[in-house]
């Protein structure tokens, strides 16, 4: 028996039944009219941002990146409570756009953009993230044809990075951002190209749990943007400090003390360089924001012994839910954490191994499990699906049946 990841607080039990967003979950799959079906419960959301604004200091702003779950109905209900959007491609520059984001507050980060993606966002007023020097050489020859004055900043490749448990020093070679090294002097270049400066934005690292090692890495960003705005001579209006915030997905984790964060964090701006007196400082997040208010749920279509060992076989897997199968970047694969949705109530009396129906042994939601003993028909709930889900998995891949999407929004 293997274990599973913990259960994320904000759920319920209602007649021995998950209950998602004070619902239970048979109650949503008959509302949505059948399974595979992701829930993201907004009230979770919500609480989630309300956490981040009484921990950090009251001037950093707090970002979304849409690519942690740009289901529509959630990026517009987001774009409501945070400061800023963050967009990894012109799509998503043009959701934001398109869920009542202001495009003036996104910025677009990620290697390889397009000359017809950077006019594009170049265009709606959306800042560029810039990722090298020729990048930015195409984006201000993008915004020369377009006689618009483009709004530049500068992805910094900084020499450190948060990792697991502890900050790694020595960030090396990557496909983002421009070396420290050289960022200064990019900045000079583009503002005297007549670009609106934007600032730095310095990304350490994602998933990371250990509250010290993030505050670390967010501290030598600080003192790093303040170097380099000396470099530039020029003040960044937004030093944009990335983001890492995890969550637990394994029976080891244990939840990001985002409290402490907020204090070093404090202690931090406190320090920093004149340079940034009058800067803004942003934080962008996109897992804990959003990972632990969503449920998908599965329901079992067969059950069946091999050779002594128990399998459940649902109707959904990795093609919605490539995660949790741990084959999205995983070493050594763990259970996410999982339930059978209609038998809360019941004790664990056997050991199964959940699986989906495609025919790969990589689609397992679940690997040698206890739970209650279930039947074609109950639901299984794969939880932290909020995050890195649908749009993360291969969902054409055997043609199986689209998963469902709903909202939950509460009072
Ligand atoms: C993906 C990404 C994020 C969000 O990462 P999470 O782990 O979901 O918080 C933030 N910033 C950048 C630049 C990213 O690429």
């Amino acid at each position: 028996m293997k274990s599973l990841g913990p259960i994320p607080n904000g759920f319920g039990l209602i007649d021995g039944e998950l209950a998602i967003a004070g619902v239970k979950a048979s109650d949503h799959v008959r509302a949505a009219g059948d399974t595979p079906l992701f829930l993201y419960d907004f009230g979770l959301v919500r609480a989630r941002v309300a956490r981040f604004r009484a921990a950090m200091p009251a001037d950093v702003h707090l970002h979304y990146a849409v690519k942690a779950n740009p289901f529509p109905g959630l990026v517009r209900a987001l774009a409501r409570l945070v400061d800023g959007l963050d967009a990894a491609s012109l799509g998503e520059c043009r959701l934001i756009a398109a869920s009542g984001g202001d495009p003036a507050r996104a910025s677009f980060a990620g290697p390889a953009k397009r000359d017809d993606e950077l006019a594009g966002a170049i265009a709606m007023g959306v800042a560029i993230n810039l990722e090298s020097e020729s990048e930015a050489d195409r984006a201000l020859a993008a915004a020369d044809r377009l006689s618009v004055r483009p709004r530049l900043a500068v992805r910094v490749n900084p020499p450190f990075e948060i990792k697991g448990s502890g900050m790694r020093m020595g960030g090396g070679a990557k496909p983002f951002g421009v070396d420290a090294e050289r960022a200064g002097a990019l900045a000079r270049r583009v503002i005297a190209a007549g670009a609106e400066w934007r600032g730095w934005h310095v990304f350490a690292g994602s998933q990371a749990l250990a509250a010290g090692a993030v505050a670390d890495a967010q501290a030598a960003a600080v003192a790093l943007a303040g170097e380099l705005s000396d470099e530039a001579g020029a003040a960044p209006p937004l030093v944009n400090l990335g983001g890492g915030f995890g969550i637990p997905y394994s029976a080891n984790d244990r939840p990001l003390d985002v409290e402490a964060i907020g204090a070093r964090l404090g202690e931090a701006l406190a320090a920093r360089a004149s340079g940034l007196a009058d800067s803004r400082f942003a934080l962008e997040l996109g897992r804990w924001l959003v990972g632990e208010a969503g449920v998908y749920l599965t329901r079992i279509v067969d059950r069946k012994e091999s050779r002594g060992k128990l399998f459940l076989a649902c109707d959904g897997g990795l093609h919605h839910q490539l995660a949790a199968t741990g084959n999205l970047g995983q070493v050594v694969r763990r259970n996410y954490p999982v339930a059978i949705a209609t038998r809360m109530g019941s004790p664990a009396e056997e050991v199964a191994s959940i699986v989906g129906p495609l025919c790969t042994p990589l689609d397992r939601l679940a690997d040698e499990v206890a739970v209650p003993a279930a039947h074609p028909g109950d639901l299984v709930a794969v939880f932290l699906a909020g995050a890195y889900g649908l749009t993360a998995s291969p969902q054409a891949f055997l043609s199986q049946r689209p998963a469902i999407e709903r909202l939950l929004v509460p009072d």
